[in-house]
Parts: C-alpha cells; sequence; structure tokens
C-alpha cells in the first residue's frame, strides 16, 4: 500500500476546504444536490412564474435571490414557484412519510426551509397539520391522556375490597404506556400490572378476572 499517494488525497480534501469561504455555502450545495434528482425540481423548471416579490428581490441583485438553470433560489433555498401541486407534494413529503413522522408546524417548517421557500410558506405549513387526519387524532388522545393519575371508572359491587388506579402515560414498552395499580384495601397487598393508557373499564374487568 502506498502511504503517499493516500496522503496526496487528504492534502487535495483539506484544500479544496479552505477554498470553501462559508459551511452554509456547502450546505445549500449538498441540500441542493439531494433535491437535484427528485422529481419536483423537473416540475419547478416547468413552472417558470415568479411572483412580483421574488422579481423584485432578484432584480436588487444583491445575491440573496439568484436564478440558475430555470430554478430560483432565494438565499440558498429553492424558490418553489406559486403553484398547488408542487406544494403539496413538498408539504406531504416533509410530513407523511413513517420517517419523518407527522412532525409538528414549526419542526415541519424547519424541515422544509432546510432545501425549499415559498411565499406564504408557514401558512400552508400550519393548515397542513391542521388538516392532517392522524395528527388531530393524536391530539385528541393526548389531550385525554393529560395528567398524572387516572381514577378509573369500576363497576359498582364488584370492586368493593379493591382500589385502582392507573398511573400514565409513560414512556412506551412492548406497547405498554401505564402501570395499573391494583390495591386490596384489607390486606393491602399490591399488584402492578403493565398496560396503556387507553384501557377501558371493561378492560380493567377482564385483567382483574384473569389476573387476580
Ligand atoms: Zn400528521
Amino acid at each position: 500500500m502506498d502511504t503517499r499517494e493516500d496522503n496526496k488525497d487528504v492534502q487535495l480534501l483539506k484544500d479544496e476546504m479552505w477554498t470553501r469561504k462559508s459551511t452554509s455555502k456547502i450546505k445549500v450545495f449538498e441540500e441542493r444536490k439531494r433535491a437535484d434528482e427528485s422529481d419536483i425540481i423537473k416540475k419547478i423548471r416547468k413552472n417558470n412564474t415568479r411572483e412580483k416579490e421574488i422579481i423584485q428581490v432578484m432584480k436588487r441583485e444583491d445575491g440573496l435571490a439568484w436564478e440558475e438553470d430555470k430554478v430560483a433560489y432565494m438565499e440558498g433555498r429553492i424558490y418553489i414557484p406559486n403553484n398547488k401541486d408542487i406544494k403539496e407534494e413538498i408539504l406531504k413529503e416533509h410530513h407523511d412519510p413513517a420517517n419523518v413522522g407527522h412532525p409538528g408546524k414549526h419542526r415541519m417548517q424547519e424541515l422544509i426551509k432546510r432545501t425549499y421557500w415559498w411565499l406564504g410558506l408557514k401558512e400552508d405549513v400550519k393548515k397542513y397539520v391542521q388538516g392532517c387526519v392522524k395528527c388531530q387524532q393524536n391530539k385528541v388522545q393526548h389531550q385525554k391522556r393529560a395528567g398524572k393519575l387516572h381514577p378509573l371508572e369500576i363497576p359498582e359491587g364488584l370492586w368493593q375490597d379493591i382500589s385502582i388506579d392507573m398511573i400514565g402515560p409513560l414512556p412506551r414498552s412492548n406497547e405498554m404506556d401505564a402501570i395499573l395499580v391494583i390495591v386490596n384495601r384489607f390486606t393491602k397487598m399490591i399488584r402492578l400490572k403493565a398496560t396503556t393508557t387507553n384501557l377501558s373499564s371493561e378492560g380493567v374487568a377482564k385483567i382483574y378476572r384473569d389476573e387476580i
């Protein structure tokens, strides 16, 4: 193995890094390269409309906005023309996929702005999150789960000697996110059972029947 060759490579890389004056430029370059590979860029190229606010900034030629190969850039971010389909596609891509995981509006805006920008982006992101059925369902569940201790409604008569409380929500483990605390008032014996915060009264009854 020729180590002198290895050293030469390292030196070259270093030189190239020195010529790059700001780290933000490098980041923009990398994000743009990634975006170039997507269909979105092709759609942007086909749509050469520019809002007048954008044209004004471009005319100033102060380096904030520029155009390259039919794509406009605003402060290094790819400008999205006023086209519903393109915007929808980007919004979807930065919210719906499992690996993106339905971020909230602030996080989602931050994710999009790593690559893209358009007039009214903030408002569009807000509307998208509000319009997401899954997010709204989660929000309702979250509100229901608020609070640390949930005294449970228990069918009358059955449980005279037993008290049952739920502690949760706790960090999820094997799909369980709560602990059922079952106390026998006479014997003072306590039993703990891993469960979920979605547990219903019927569910409690079943646990009692099966476990106690
Ligand atoms: Zn969502």
